[in-house]
């Protein structure tokens, strides 16, 4: 007997454009639910061709935690900082699905399986790949949301405090990454060229 409980998240939440009635409009469907003035300052960069450049001055550098193993290491020497006292991570690894399938940047799952009559559960953390290659700081707002889901289920405010707890900028850099994510869906690239 398997029983699989999948954890979202961080823009489950996030309507991927709908198809706009207007061509000419500008999707900021990631942004969707800031205040008017702040999408109206994106949408201005986007407009003038510069909300890559904005990103890139804003973050000149970016990580190189770009395999699972490193991946794994980061995450836990965060958890082992702040939430030592919450269950096990059995695996924790980049995927190159979760963005399109889940509608997700990062992915907790709990997993309890019945076992030879034992209860045995199993808490994974996925990140999308759209973090390899990112400005360090968007890393660790996916990793710092995913790792306070082992502690709060809901985005509550006990949630958000824990997320703060671990990354104290955390709001901004939300805002940052939706920024970031908008762009990529406009160019196609903002930190790294695309390979050939
Ligand atoms: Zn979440």
């Amino acid at each position: 007997m398997i029983n699989i409980a999948l954890m979202c998240c961080v823009y489950n939440a996030w309507s991927l454009s709908s198809k706009s009635e207007s061509p000419m409009a500008l999707p900021l469907t990631y942004l969707s639910h800031y205040p008017q003035h702040l999408q109206d300052q994106v949408a201005q960069l986007v407009d003038a061709n510069k909300l890559g450049e904005w990103l890139r001055a804003r973050y000149p550098q970016v990580h190189n935690i770009n395999n699972d193993k490193t991946l794994r290491d980061y995450a836990m020497t965060i958890k082992n900082q702040y939430m030592k006292k919450t269950p096990p991570l059995s695996k924790v690894i980049y995927d190159s699905k979760i963005h399109i399938v889940n509608h997700a940047l990062g992915l907790h799952s709990y997993v309890s399986r019945v076992q030879g009559g034992k209860l045995k559960s199993k808490n994974e953390l996925r990140v999308s790949e759209l973090f390899k290659n990112t400005p360090q700081a968007f890393l660790t707002m996916i990793v710092v949301h995913e790792l306070a889901h082992l502690k709060e289920k809901d985005h509550n405010k006990a949630f958000y405090q824990l997320c703060r707890h671990m990354l104290p900028d955390y709001h901004q850099i939300e805002f940052d990454v939706r920024v970031y994510l908008t762009e990529l869906e406009n160019t196609g690239y903002v930190f790294v060229p695309p390979t050939a």
